[in-house]
């Protein structure tokens, strides 16, 4: 049994191994540990929501982790204090992880005003995002008043990712031949800053380019809200240009309403998690998995089509 106060009153002082632990208990899926996390979670609400909540995005190698060094070593010397979590997607399937490596963001990792947490290596992308929002909540009640939610640029998790953060920075790299390749138009959508990253020596013209390219691009795509994404180049490696995304960052955030956006992400996350629950409860009912066995046998020996059996296993479901 873990002594919640006592968990608690360690992440509101601050203490790294009550922080690391509690984060654990929220990445739990035990049904045990759920209801403790929630408890855990109600205690701490009232401390929390005061951070900025950035979400960052690139494909592997765009420089995510020398990006997140740079900048989170700015903001602590500034006196932020900053926590950096991830949401891995290649870590849910393959339990392998393209962003879990310890290596990554070693200036970081040592200072004493970060916290980088690897990403959780277990349960769907739904699971992880419940358990990074969960984490989001235990940093702010540790008084991290700058979290990072770091993702790969691939499949669902930038738009899981977006969703739970209030600003989304997305890292591009400049390319030959069509600058566009490789960014796929549903990221540009919910960029709220774009940086093209690898700008220093040869490559900053190139890199100029790719961010005057892209601002083209998104003239023609956004245009819903009173905020212009603005697309600039940076070195992650050098430290050049990563002051000036802060200040696009924080421009962002003070352009929003907060209370609003918050809001309305919370009622989003009230959908996406009890969607996850159905499914869950469909996949885990013997009814419904006795009919299935059944039904799959069916549909392999010709005699029901899949449309069938879809109403059989939602029939045996009803009937739990
Ligand atoms: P991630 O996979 O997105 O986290 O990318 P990394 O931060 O691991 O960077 C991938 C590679 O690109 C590493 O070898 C970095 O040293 C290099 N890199 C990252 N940022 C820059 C940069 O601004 N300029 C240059 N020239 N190389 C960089």
């Amino acid at each position: 049994m873990i002594a919640l106060d006592e968990m608690a009153a360690g992440v509101r002082n601050r203490t790294p191994a009550w922080v690391a632990r509690a984060i654990t208990l929220v990445e739990s899926t035990r049904a045990d540990h759920q209801s403790q996390a929630q408890q855990l979670l109600k205690e701490l609400l009232p401390d929390t929501g005061r951070s900025h909540r950035i979400g960052i995005s690139g494909v592997p190698g765009a420089g995510k982790s020398t990006f997140i060094d740079a900048l989170g070593s700015d903001l602590t010397a500034a006196g932020h204090r900053v926590a950096v979590l991830a949401v891995d997607p290649s870590s849910v399937r393959s339990r392998g992880s393209i962003l879990g490596d310890k290596t990554r963001m070693a200036r970081l990792a040592a200072d004493p005003n970060a916290y980088v947490r690897p990403s959780p290596t277990a349960g769907t992308l739904g699971g992880v995002a419940k358990a990074t929002r969960e984490a989001i909540v235990v940093v702010e009640a540790a008084g991290y008043d700058v979290v990072i939610v770091e993702t790969v640029g691939v499949g669902q998790s930038e738009i899981t990712v977006a969703d739970m953060v209030d600003s989304f920075l997305l890292l591009a790299l400049a390319r030959t031949g069509d600058q566009l390749q490789g960014i796929k138009k549903g990221i540009l959508e919910i960029a709220d800053v774009i940086t093209v990253n690898k700008a220093d020596g040869p490559h900053t013209a190139e890199a100029k380019r790719a961010a005057r390219e892209l601002a083209g691009a998104l003239h023609l795509i956004r245009d819903d809200t009173n905020w212009t994404t603005p697309v600039l180049t940076c070195s992650a490696l050098e430290g050049t240009g990563v002051a000036e995304v802060w200040s696009q960052l924080t421009a962002h955030r003070e352009s929003l309403d907060l209370a609003e956006r918050r809001r309305r992400q919370q009622v989003g996350w009230m959908r996406s998690m009890a969607e996850e629950a159905v499914l869950s409860r469909f996949r885990n009912s013997p009814a419904v998995r006795a009919a299935a066995t059944d039904a799959e046998q069916q549909i392999l020996d010709g005699t029901l089509t899949p449309a069938q059996a879809t109403s059989l296993l939602l029939d045996a479901y009803d009937k739990t």
